[in-house]
């Protein structure tokens, strides 16, 4: 395994590791029934969306944990926590929420600032 594949592998299962053990998106926000993201990354400047994905959250096992990796592989240290906006919203009861964030990776020498901006749409048990 090359070092770049060897510190991908690493921060995955750190990945893993942490969303293990964070508490569980149905123990803090009872109420959820479903969870949608519609994520989109673009560079910083750029108009249009490079990279979209939409991530249908499974609510009865998901960690109340949100990570989005940076989707330039040449970025060192990169990605997204969306952690605390999204759950912020959840707590709030919201049924459509957004927010973005900057990717503080390198780039060679640049910082990324990739942005990902995100569209979450949640529904909840009355
Ligand atoms: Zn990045």
């Amino acid at each position: 395994m090359n070092r770049r594949n060897r510190d991908a592998a690493n921060r995955f299962a750190e990945r893993r590791k942490r969303e293990d053990e964070a508490p569980r998106l149905q123990t803090e926000v009872p109420k959820l029934d479903g969870l949608r993201l519609d994520l989109e990354e673009r560079r910083t400047g750029a108009v249009s969306a490079e990279v979209s994905h939409i991530r249908r959250v499974v609510v009865a096992n998901a960690p109340a944990m949100f990570e989005v990796p940076c989707s330039d592989p040449s970025c060192q240290d990169g990605g997204h926590e969306l952690t605390n906006g999204i759950m912020r919203a959840l707590r709030h009861g919201d049924e459509k929420f957004e927010g973005e964030d900057t990717c503080l990776g390198q780039v060679g020498n640049a910082s990324c600032e990739r942005v990902l901006r995100y569209v979450g749409t949640a529904t909840y048990r009355s």
